[in-house]
């Protein structure tokens, strides 16, 4: 049976739980029964991720609309396996810094996922990655963080924002391994030593590249490439840094068939990735 703007029931109940399964979030009512304008709206975004058109200011679902909101949620409605175990997955989406959202995206413009540095130690504690400009942050001890959901464009990266998702990994790296000349310190902390990322870190970021791949994929999108930040700033050029970038990306573009852009590629005023991070972009400085 169709189901009509207004109307509250069991029905209406089960559409909404498909939707949120589906990862079309209801943040006021949530799973209430009421067929109102939030539902609408979540079956709207719903249709138009998946090509097909549907007015917001509809009067009812149809049954085909309905059976294909209910196909959808069988192919794809199963959660994931987290990227680590979920002692070390902290889901801080409810208390993340809103102001770091530029605004809903569709699943297909999800393309990359851009790495970044923190450049500081935020440490172990959850709550302290709640103000984080990024989707998800990694713990030196291979903590996973995920502060905002893969459909919301973030401030992070510059020209990268609207299309990728950002991953920051905790602490203080060389832009070149071993070279202090291209270490940043804060002009507070001119005894900054850099540190070496941990194998933790590196597995952690690595199953998180993963699963962001196969979470954009089961929305009917796909990532394509997996860039560093250095690439859209050019006040960001260790960021991350040869030995995260050799450590994580190099790997994954070879085991995901991803893609820093080639050698050269950069956006606006950032840095390609140089030879000093990947050998094989011969003549590409720093
Ligand atoms: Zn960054």
């Amino acid at each position: 049976m169709a189901i009509e703007r207004g109307e509250r029931g069991p029905e209406v109940v089960k559409l909404q739980r498909m939707l949120l399964a589906l990862g079309y979030r209801l943040p006021r009512w949530g799973a209430d029964g009421d067929m109102g304008s939030e539902t609408f709206g979540a079956v709207a975004r719903f249709m138009e991720d998946h090509g097909r058109i549907f007015d917001d200011d509809a009067d009812r679902i149809s049954d085909e609309e309905q059976a294909f909101v209910a196909q959808l949620h069988e192919q794809l409605g199963h959660p994931l396996p987290l990227p680590v175990g979920s002692a070390q997955f902290f889901d801080l989406r409810a208390q993340a810094d809103r102001r770091h959202i530029i605004r809903r995206r569709s699943w297909h413009d999800v393309t990359g996922i851009c790495l970044h540095q923190t450049a500081c130690v935020l440490g172990e504690t959850p709550q302290r990655w709640d103000s984080v400009g990024a989707h998800l942050g990694i713990s030196r001890e291979g903590k996973v963080m995920w502060m905002f959901d893969f459909d919301t464009a973030v401030v992070h990266a510059n020209g990268l924002n609207a299309s990728t998702v950002g991953i920051e990994m905790d602490g203080t790296y060389a832009g070149i391994g071993g070279d202090l000349r291209t270490f940043w310190r804060p002009a507070d902390e001119p005894d900054r030593q850099p540190q070496a990322p941990t194998p933790e870190l590196i597995d952690a970021a690595r199953a998180t590249v993963r699963w962001i791949c196969a979470e954009v994929e089961r929305h009917g999108g796909r990532i394509t490439r997996l860039l560093a930040h250095r690439q859209a700033s050019r006040n960001r050029r260790s960021d991350p840094g040869s030995e995260l970038w050799q450590a994580v990306a190099m790997p994954l573009h070879e085991e995901l068939g991803l893609t820093d852009g080639g050698k050269g590629y950069k956006l606006g005023t950032g840095y390609a990735v140089p030879e000093a991070w990947n050998p094989a972009y011969r003549g590409v400085r720093y």
